[in-house]
């Protein structure tokens, strides 16, 4: 059998493992941040009406530059964000994977670097491995916040040509302040200047602003969204940009001709129409985050402050523990996220009874553990 090594692959591609989240079929699902809500049928109704009608024009190639789509997630913005936007400043693809992959073909790529603040987003490591572009790994404290004074730092040693900002953070759940972004665009200009991408894939679920509105005056910052989690379409796969209309420009410069197809582009349109409708179960969840930060707390168990779907919680002390506590808690029928951060495991805020389930599962192991010791 021949094996991937075997082919003549890019060197630096050479032993690495695909991205993976487990896909397993068990009776709780908590492990990819997705949204636990179905589409409300009155949406999948819509949706089927606009696929239809965009399906009578199948022999054509679609809107390349997906006007009616950005101008709707422009009064999106607008709407949510605290800062008006229009239809040249936004930018969509296949998933905000498929934006900040052409991120990094406009501004990395062979020779130059990019920058993150781990353990944040893995994709964004594996995005710039794949367009060539040089991985740099900068600190976070013990708490997963940021060190402006030694992130500011890093920049300045590395002087990389892509900075990437999660807030709130995956898989910590922590969300950065303005004045630090603020700060690090600052050292990203003074070293090179540098693109500085702030990804807010989840901010709706954050307990305070959108950093859009730092976008004026700084032509090099990007803000990318999704409709993946708030919007609980990640079958979709439809993410956005927001950003100086110049780099909206330069993006266009690689991205494939008509990738967003016209079904994907009736869909989105169909989804935005019912904005208020998504974002109503948003509240729902972030209650429901809430609450499960409560009773880990209240359980013994640390957890990082979150402004997410989702929450980080431990400390598994020993090496492989926080594993074998995956494993445990699979084994009564919750997918929970190990995502290598060592200690800790994530879980994502599903329905009340999905929440329940984990919660009964971790309070069982709980139990089992004051008794053994
Ligand atoms: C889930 C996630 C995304 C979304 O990716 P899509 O390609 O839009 O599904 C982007 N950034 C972060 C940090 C995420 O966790």
């Amino acid at each position: 059998m021949t094996r991937i090594d075997d082919l003549p692959i890019r060197e630096e591609l050479r032993g690495k493992s695909p991205y993976g989240a487990p896909q397993l079929d068990v009776p709780v699902r908590l492990n990819t941040n997705e949204n636990p809500y179905p589409l409300p049928e009155p949406l999948v109704e819509r949706i089927a009406e606009r696929v239809r009608e965009a399906a009578r024009e199948l022999n054509r190639y679609p809107d390349r530059d997906a006007v009616e789509l950005r101008t709707e997630l422009a009064r999106y913005l607008t709407r949510t964000g605290g800062y008006e936007v229009t239809a040249a400043h936004v930018w969509a693809a296949n998933g905000s994977n498929e934006v900040l992959q052409q991120l990094l073909q406009t501004f990395g790529g062979p020779g130059r670097t990019a920058i993150g603040f781990e353990p944040s987003y893995s994709m964004h490591s594996l995005i710039s491995r794949g367009t060539g572009t040089g991985w740099i790994s900068g600190p976070r404290n013990d708490d997963f916040t940021i060190d402006t004074e030694l992130a500011e730092k890093a920049i300045a040693e590395n002087r990389p040509d892509v900075v990437f900002i999660t807030s709130p953070n995956n898989p910590t759940g922590t969300a950065v302040p303005a004045d630090t972004v603020l700060a690090l665009y600052d050292a990203a200009q003074a070293a090179k200047p540098s693109l500085v991408v702030v990804d807010e894939a989840y901010v709706e679920f954050s307990h305070g602003a959108s950093l859009l509105p730092l976008l004026e005056g700084r032509p090099n910052l990007v803000v990318s969204r999704t409709m993946s989690k708030a919007f609980g379409a990640a079958g979709l796969r439809l993410g956005y940009l927001a950003a100086d209309p110049a780099v909206v420009d330069a993006v266009q410069l690689v991205r494939l001709p008509y990738h967003l197809s016209a079904v994907t582009q009736a869909t989105a349109l169909a989804a935005l129409e019912h904005t208020d409708t998504l974002l109503a179960y948003v509240d729902q969840l972030k209650q429901e985050r809430d609450r499960l930060v409560r009773e880990l707390w209240s359980m013994g168990y640390e957890v990082t402050a979150s402004d997410a779907n989702f929450v980080q919680f431990g400390r598994f002390d020993g090496e492989g523990a926080a594993h074998d506590v995956w494993q445990k808690i699979l084994d009564r029928g919750v997918l929970v996220r190990d995502n290598g951060v060592p200690g800790w495991l994530r879980v994502t805020a599903g329905t009340p009874e999905e929440n329940d389930a984990f919660l009964d599962a971790v309070r069982e192991l709980k139990k089992e553990q004051e008794q053994s010791a």
